[in-house]
């Protein structure tokens, strides 16, 4: 008896998840990532557990086999998910570390219900979209909530309304909202208002016609988020209101800001929180401060003031052979801008082409320090090498992230003699294969989901530059590939002056490279970026932005 009243009493104290769900209208690429991660951090400034989903409708399983070029980053979740980059947007606004089924996709959702309907889960009934994949898509939102005591979920649905993939998705949510109750779901819809030159005024119509389309589905939006290239007027908020059919206060714009991170300041400054709190009776749930008080995002506004900083400037080049669409390397990106703001530098990357001949001549010379990412294949593999080279012989800063420590193996191994050494990835038969396949990985054929992927322990060794960035003896962090260090030229290579100070625990995996009598010279198997916070930047990235801004002081007069 005991025990069932306290249990009942542990239930009425445990906080319901609410949901707040994001659609877009109009274009895509308008920023509802951003926009959802904002309202998250705006949320947590409450005291609120916020969790997120992206949704993305497109029929590839997950994003490990996506272009580059076409959608952008592959983030890594910790648990080794390959997922779409505003997870990271997520991860780094919201400060959480979020689970890989929090990205649900079409591939996913069809895979699951087709291997329920195969092992005979659905007792001979007709497999339909309504209910059996909406079903699928509500459980998959829930496990994600219930993956933790998350008090707010955001779903953010990728598209836009009317795409034909979205349709099973918007049903889903709305019949989330009738099961959940209209107290624990709100809509919240980004669309972009155009400011027309000619006419000279800014246009509201695809507005109206987005929220129409949505409506059309049965979903009636709590919110409207206008983006728009400058501020929007206050009659044409009441005209947004009026037409779409939503309070004047549940208008909100967010016009373009400097940085990404300034969108919760502007997003507070319209009152979002509170109109959230008031719309999902958020007052109601135990222990949360939902007084409107504006310092709650002081400290994220510090941060923002960081980021601004115009001076001291300076440049560190990313090479690679991604860069016609920066945000191949958004998390890179945002890692070094947050060592930067860490650092109280203002940082310029510059995106260097590693597909092209000599890249020794002239590029690299005016950068105070050089990245080299991560990637796949023997494209612009040749001129990465030829950036570690100019480092070495010129003193400049580098970091080499997984392909990139790959490159600087290499480099170092053809420097020290032996020539045509390689990684097997891009020459199977080269003579001194530095970087080699795992033995387990070379009976994969699949491509998708095959790598080393997710969160493993690292050892650090002390009296090197990563112990003395990270001060810790073991640390985690997040894995995507499938080549390696090969342990055959272990002994060579340290006897030519690499450390070798990072590794798995059993001292196996070669994890962090370095060298000693180099100002900043790291390479680590692993990537740090999708670990770095605003307010919480990496260490080993403020450790190299800070040699990049030691060498800029040395060599400003030279440039
Ligand atoms: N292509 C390399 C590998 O598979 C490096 C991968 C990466 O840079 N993420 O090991």
């Amino acid at each position: 008896m005991n025990f069932i009243s306290n249990f009942i009493s542990y239930v009425g104290m445990m906080n319901l998840t609410k949901y707040i769900i994001i659609t877009g209208g109009v274009v895509s690429s308008i920023g509802k990532g951003i926009t959802s991660a904002s309202i998250g951090r705006i949320l947590r400034s409450y005291g609120l557990k916020v969790g997120a989903i992206k949704i993305d409708p497109y029929l590839n399983w997950d994003s490990g086999t996506l272009n580059p070029y076409q959608h952008g980053e592959v983030f890594v979740t910790y648990d080794g998910m390959e997922t779409d980059l505003d997870l990271g947007h997520y991860e780094r606004f919201l400060d959480v570390e979020l689970p890989g089924i929090a990205n649900i996709t079409t591939g996913k959702v069809y895979d699951s219900v087709i291997n329920k309907e195969r092992n005979g889960d659905f007792l001979g009934a007709c497999v339909q979209i309504i209910p059996h994949i909406t079903d699928e898509i509500k459980e998959m939102i829930r496990k994600t909530s219930n993956s933790d005591d998350f008090d707010i979920v955001l779903v953010e649905l990728g598209g836009t309304v009317g795409d034909i993939e979205s349709q099973p998705f918007l049903e889903a949510l709305r019949q989330l909202r009738n099961e959940e109750g209209h107290d624990n779901v709100m809509f919240v819809h980004v669309t972009f208002v155009p400011y027309l030159k000619a006419a000279g005024e800014f246009k509201t119509k695809p507005t109206q016609h987005s929220t129409k389309e949505l409506r059309s589905t049965g979903i009636s939006p709590d919110m409207i988020v206008c983006r728009s290239q400058e501020p929007i007027d206050e009659p044409l908020k009441r005209k947004i209101a009026h037409f779409c059919d939503v309070p004047y206060d549940a208008v909100i714009n967010t016009p373009d800001a400097s940085t990404i991170y300034e969108v919760p300041l502007v997003m507070d400054k319209e009152n979002v929180g509170q109109y959230i709190v008031d719309r999902l009776k958020l007052d109601e749930l135990e222990g949360l401060d939902v007084n409107p008080d504006s310092s709650k995002l002081d400290s994220w506004r510090e941060v923002v003031k960081s980021l601004k900083k115009q001076d001291p400037e300076i440049s560190i080049g990313i090479v690679g052979k991604y860069i016609e669409l920066e945000d191949s390397y958004m998390s890179i990106r945002e890692a070094l801008q947050h060592a930067a703001a860490n650092i109280g530098v203002k940082l310029n990357v510059k995106f260097v082409n590693s597909d092209v001949n000599n890249l020794k001549d002239g590029t690299l010379s005016d950068l105070d320090g050089i990245l080299i990412p991560g990637g796949f294949g023997e494209r612009g593999v040749e001129g990465k090498l030829d950036a570690v080279e100019y480092a070495i012989a010129n003193n400049i800063p580098i970091f080499g992230i997984c392909l990139g420590m790959h490159s600087m193996v290499i480099q170092f191994a053809r420097r020290i003699g032996l020539e045509g050494a390689n990684s097997s990835e891009f020459d199977e038969n080269n003579p001194y294969p530095v970087i080699d396949m795992m033995e387990e990985q070379k009976k994969i054929k699949q491509m998708g989901g095959t790598m080393r992927l997710g969160s493993y322990d690292c050892k650090l060794q002390k009296d090197t530059k990563a112990y003395d960035a990270y001060k810790q003896d073991i640390i985690k962090e997040r894995h995507r590939h499938r080549f390696e260090f090969n342990n055959e030229f272990k002994e060579e290579l340290t006897n030519n002056g690499l450390i070798l100070s990072g590794s798995s625990p059993d001292d196996f995996l070669i994890e962090i490279v370095e060298l000693p009598d180099h100002p900043w010279f790291l390479g680590c198997q692993f990537h740090p970026e999708f670990k770095s916070r605003p307010n919480n930047a990496h260490p080993l990235f403020v450790s190299f932005v800070d040699a990049a801004y030691e060498y800029s002081k040395n060599h400003s007069e030279a440039k």
